[in-house]
């Protein structure tokens, strides 16, 4: 079997599909066989060896990428219960923790001070054939293909923590998300729009804003988001302001967001790809009564409730492309230009086999 690794950290050259061996499963695991993994930033900060607070670097090289997958379980170990079955269509939650903490009781996992990430310390999904503990993995809603379901892991949890945990968004609220293209983005404007509120957004590119106006969740994009959008966005509400900004860019776009939240109104922070530095009025936000609330990948509940929310409603993924595994490299290049408007979705060649699409 096959899978796409890293074998030092740097450009896309340090990417190889390489070929892998099968792996064993313990006692309690079962054997997936990934049909589809989506990309995610964090493959890209792995690849290039970011490092610094909250980063986390892989324990060996090389290592295989990915923080998405869904698959069908191949194999199940013995001691895997009827829970899970083999020919079972899962997705992996891509996190590991201790389980018997107070946080992992009440499905806080990332909270968890052994909380790992799958891809990120421990090898990836991307490749074909992966083992994980049988307790990770959800069977997917009959309606859920297997492409949807592996955009949805690290993407829909989080948009669900930003949205539903910890935003709390109620309908008829403004909700502004900030760099409207990326995997998050996409997904919390989906969710935020099914939750009723009114979904507007930002983006620097023409060519986006053009996209995003297409998506049918999207009532309003401000574009092109120079410093000072702030201003443009302020004018759309008489000066009133919205009542949610998610902001997952972070240095550069911080003072901005927090100028346009009404009083009372909340910041939901879910990453920092422009910088984690910003430089910001505290009056602005304390004086305005302004909230901030961090929202990292969700736990075990977000994730198994996002996809409970999928199988009884239309909501879907956005995804941009589906590339197959030997075109990684270029996967990563749209990543990194950020051409994409939603997903990108690895194809790992594994065949239609079972259950491979939605009933
Ligand atoms: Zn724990």
């Amino acid at each position: 079997m096959i899978g796409a690794a890293i074998t030092g950290h740097g450009g896309v050259e340090q990417i190889q599909v390489l070929s892998l061996p099968e792996p064993v499963p313990g006692p309690s695991d079962v054997v997936v066989q990934v049909a589809y993994a989506a990309l995610n930033r964090a493959d890209l900060l792995i690849r290039q060896g970011l490092t610094g607070p909250g980063v986390r670097r892989p324990r060996q090289l090389p290592h295989v990428l990915g923080v998405d997958g869904a698959g069908t379980v191949v194999a199940t170990g013995a001691q895997v219960g009827d829970a899970i079955r083999v020919g079972d269509r899962v997705a992996v939650f891509p996190a590991s923790s201790c389980e018997v903490c107070q946080y992992c009781r009440r499905g806080l996992t990332s909270s968890c001070a052994q909380y790992t990430l799958i891809g990120e310390e421990e090898p990836g999904l991307q490749q074909q054939l992966f083992a994980v503990p049988a307790r990770s993995v959800v069977r997917l809603p009959d309606s859920l293909s297997l492409l949807d379901a592996a955009a949805v892991p690290a993407a829909y949890t989080t948009a669900w923590t930003v949205v539903v945990t910890t935003g709390a968004v109620r309908p008829g609220e403004r909700v502004l998300v900030v760099g409207g293209g990326g995997g998050v983005a996409i997904a919390a404007m989906q969710l935020a729009a099914h939750s009723g509120a009114q979904v507007w957004t930002t983006t620097r590119s023409e060519e986006k804003a053009a996209r995003l106006r297409e998506l049918p969740f999207v009532d309003r994009v401000f574009s092109p988001a120079a410093p000072g959008w702030s201003a443009a966005v302020l004018d759309a509400t008489d000066g009133e302001g919205v009542d949610v900004v998610v902001d997952s860019v972070g240095a550069p776009t911080w003072r901005d967001s927090i100028r346009v939240l009404a009083p009372g109104g909340r910041l939901v922070v879910c990453g920092a790809t422009g910088g984690d530095v910003p430089d910001i009025s505290i009056r602005e936000l304390y004086q305005g009564n302004r909230r901030l609330l961090g929202a990292p990948f969700g736990g075990w509940n977000d994730f198994r409730d996002v996809f409970a929310f999928l199988g009884r409603s239309e909501v879907r993924p956005v995804i941009d492309r589906v590339l197959p595994l030997e075109r990684v490299r270029d996967a990563h290049r749209a990543l990194e230009a950020q051409e994409q408007v939603g997903k990108i979705v690895l194809d790992l060649g594994t065949g239609s086999g079972p259950g491979h699409t939605a009933s």
